[in-house]
C-alpha cells in the first residue's frame, strides 16, 4: 500500500537514496531541501520537494501542512537532515557545537514531534533516525557531531518506550563513511586512514543506507524498535 513518506534533506546524497527507494517502493514520497533548488530527478520520481530548515520549527509545521495537503499525514518520516561543522575542542566555538546540536539533534526533535501527531492518531507509523558511527565511536575534531548523532539514539529508545505500544517504531541507522558531498571533504590521506579501519574497504554508497531505511519502514520489521543498525562496512564493530 503506498504510505505518505517524509524524508528530510531528500534533495541530495543520503536523502535523496532514500527517497527514491520509497518512491520505487510506490510510496506518496516528500523530501525536505534547504537551500537551492531541488534536483530534476524528484520532479521525475513524482516526489513533492518542500523549502524547509529545520532549525525553524515555524517552517517545520508550514511544511507538514503542505504535506498532509497532498498525500495525507506522515506515516514514515526518516529524519536525515545533518551538518557538520569540525574543529578540535579548543578551536570549537560555543557556536560551532550549538549549530550542529541545533540541526542534527533539535532539528530530528522538532520533525519528529510534528510526525508523531497524526502517528498517534492513526495508530501506527514508522520514524527513522540517521545517525553516524561517529556518535557510537566518538571522531576527533568532531565532538559537537558526534554528541549531536549519540543523542539521536538515546532520543530514539525513549521514544521506542513511549510509542511502541502504538504502533510506532523508532529505530537508528547508523551509517559508516559513506560517499557524498559530507565526505569529499576529506583529504586524501585522511580518508586512507579511515579506509585502512574499515574491514569492507571501502566507502558505503548512500542506496546501501537506503536499503536498510526502507527494511526498517517495512511490515517485515514490525517487530524492530529501538535498534541501532549499524551500515559501516564493520567500522564501529562492538559498539
Ligand atoms: P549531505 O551534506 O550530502 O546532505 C545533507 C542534507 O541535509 C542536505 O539535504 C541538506 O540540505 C540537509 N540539511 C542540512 N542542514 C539542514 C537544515 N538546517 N534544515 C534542513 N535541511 C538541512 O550529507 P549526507 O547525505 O552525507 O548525510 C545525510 C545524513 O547522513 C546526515 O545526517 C549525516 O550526518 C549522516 N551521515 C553521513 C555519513 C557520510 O559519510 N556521508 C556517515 C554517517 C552519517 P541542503 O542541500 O539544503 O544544504
Amino acid at each position: 500500500m503506498s504510505r505518505s513518506v517524509l524524508v528530510t534533506g531528500g534533495n541530495r546524497g543520503i536523502g535523496l537514496a532514500i527517497a527514491r527507494a520509497f518512491a520505487d517502493n510506490g510510496d506518496k514520497v516528500a523530501v525536505t531541501f534547504r537551500t537551492g533548488e531541488p534536483p530534476e530527478e524528484l520532479t521525475k520520481l513524482g516526489v513533492l520537494p518542500v523549502r524547509c530548515d529545520i532549525t525553524d520549527a515555524e517552517q517545520v509545521d508550514t511544511a507538514y501542512k503542505t504535506i498532509e495537503e497532498q498525500h495525507g499525514a506522515v506515516e514514515v518520516l526518516v529524519a536525515n537532515a545533518g551538518v557538520t561543522r569540525d574543529q578540535l575542542l579548543l578551536r570549537m566555538s560555543e557556536e560551532d557545537f550549538t549549530s550542529v546540536l541545533d540541526t542534527n539533534l533539535t532539528g530530528t526533535f522538532r520533525v519528529v514531534k510534528r510526525a508523531s501527531r497524526g502517528m498517534l492518531r492513526a495508530r501506527k507509523g514508522r520514524i527513522v533516525l540517521i545517525s553516524s558511527v561517529v556518535g557510537l565511536k566518538g571522531s576527533p575534531g568532531q565532538a559537537n557531531y558526534a554528541a549531536s548523532k549519540a543523542g539521536l539514539v538515546g532520543f530514539a529508545r525513549s521514544l521506542a518506550h513511549e510509542l511502541g505500544s502504538r504502533n510506532i517504531t523508532v529505530n537508528v541507522v547508523a551509517p559508516g563513511f559513506v560517499d557524498t558531498a559530507m565526505t569529499q571533504v576529506l583529504g586524501g590521506e585522511r580518508k586512507e586512514e579511515i579506509l585502512k579501519n574499515i574491514p569492507a574497504g571501502r566507502y558505503a554508497q548512500p542506496e546501501e543506507v537506503a536499503a536498510s531505511v526502507r527494511f526498517l519502514a517495512s511490515d517485515d520489521a514490525a517487530y524492530i524498535t529501538g535498534a541501532v543498525i549499524p551500515v559501516d562496512g564493520g567500522l564501529g564493530m562492538g559498539h
